[in-house]
């Protein structure tokens, strides 16, 4: 039987709650069920506001506009992430500065944050990888002292959180003034195509509302808090229609056990490959002591190209998909030619050799026990450098 790398989940009422919108007779955005979401979302993890949008990169692309963003502002972002994070800036005008990640994880490396700050530097962009927090203390001190905006790109950090120096645990997607977050398929929470802005400074309130319908002030107008409504400010389509939003309460209602399951996938992976990656020198996910887990992605760091081309291959043979990452942004194709010559050796390293393993709710501990016996198969044939030629070999072809 072939183990995908992600299969949506769904937890049953996805369409009951589809017909429900459909039959209100109301299916533009921000009527019932989007209503139901933005008060989930401010009730369970105490968001000031939230607004669903119709991607994460949509989301991005408001926290964008909402900072006013200046041609020849620079954001600085790690290489290591997916292209939304970086295009929703470059849109603006804006220069990207890429960063390099940390050692331990891919999340950006805190400790060369303040290297990269000029006069221009007008945002820093923490990505939270495998919903695993950035050093956000760090990030939020930098950020007061030279007065920069952050924006989460909380895209995989649903119900993970971050507890810094005051101790007092905060939900990822809290601290930075903005955050995006993602409800594409391969997230822990879906609604198909989906994401959701949180605007954690009043500051941006009622701007964000006014750019996510079009530019105009037609939000306050349906509360009745103006009595017409116009243009007003730039802005575009970035509201999901309430099917999607049906889509997604049905899932969120079913939080915690979705999440319990993912993390009981997580935690077996975990046991079965921490001492036999410790033996063999693969890297595996690490939780800082200010972060926790939300069993987003468990992966394993193989020791260059190679070995992870031959690892992909030989867990397809035993019908097991598996996948890499992120390409560093700072050497694609659209960007080489403006970066500067720093190298991200980290970024650089996670680009050849990050490897996620299947994780997703109809995943069984069975088959991840399978999986990781075919893992630790595959390393210990390595161990004999005949086999190993020839995993080689089978890697090129
Ligand atoms: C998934 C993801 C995005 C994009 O999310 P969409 O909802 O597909 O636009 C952006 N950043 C990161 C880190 C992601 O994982």
């Amino acid at each position: 039987m072939l183990i995908p790398f992600n299969k949506p989940f769904l937890t049953g009422l996805e369409t009951k709650y589809i017909v429900e919108a459909v039959d209100s007779g109301k299916i533009s955005g921000d009527c019932i069920f989007t209503k139901k979401c933005h008060s989930f979302f401010e009730t369970s993890f105490g968001f000031k506001k939230v607004l669903l949008t119709t991607s994460c990169t949509h989301a991005l692309e408001m926290a964008a506009i909402l900072i006013d963003l200046q041609p020849g502002d620079e954001v600085i972002i790690p290489s290591y992430t997916f292209v939304s994070t970086a295009n929703a800036f470059i849109l603006r005008g804006a220069k990207v500065v890429f960063a390099d990640s940390q050692t331990c994880n891919p999340n950006i490396d805190a400790s060369l944050l303040e290297s990269l700050i000029t006069s221009k530097t007008k945002a820093i962009v923490p990505v939270h990888y495998a919903g695993i927090s950035c050093d956000m203390d760090v990030i939020m001190d930098l950020a007061a002292k030279y007065n920069l905006w952050v924006v989460e790109d909380a895209a995989q950090a649903i119900d993970s959180y971050y507890k810094g120096r005051d101790g007092i645990k905060k939900p990822l997607g809290s601290i930075g003034h903005l955050s995006a977050f993602s409800f594409h398929e391969t997230k822990n929470i879906i609604a198909g195509e989906g994401g959701m802005l949180a605007i954690n400074d009043n500051r941006f309130i009622t701007r964000s509302e006014i750019i996510r319908e079009k530019g105009t002030n037609r939000s306050e107008f349906f509360r009745g808090e103006v009595d017409k409504y116009g243009w007003v400010d730039i802005g575009s389509s970035y509201l999901p229609s309430e099917v999607i939003a049906a889509f997604l309460f049905a899932q969120l209602e079913n939080l915690n056990h979705i999440q319990l399951k993912r993390k009981s996938l997580w935690e077996r992976y975990s046991e079965n490959l921490s001492d036999f990656a410790a033996i063999f020198n693969l890297q595996l996910p690490y939780v800082n002591s200010y972060a926790t887990n939300n069993a987003h992605m468990f992966y394993i760091v193989c020791n260059n190209l190679r070995q992870r081309s031959a690892l992909i291959d030989f867990l397809k043979s035993k019908s097991i998909l598996s996948v890499f990452h992120y390409l560093s942004l700072h050497s694609s194709q659209y960007f080489k030619g403006k970066h500067d010559d720093r190298a991200l050796i980290e970024s650089d390293r996670y680009s050849d050799c990050l490897l996620r393993l299947p994780m997703y709710y109809e995943l069984t501990i069975m088959q991840v026990d399978l999986i990781c016996d075919y893992i630790k198969e595959f390393f210990n044939l390595q161990k004999d450098p005949i086999s190993t030629l020839k995993t080689q070999e089978t890697s090129m072809v």
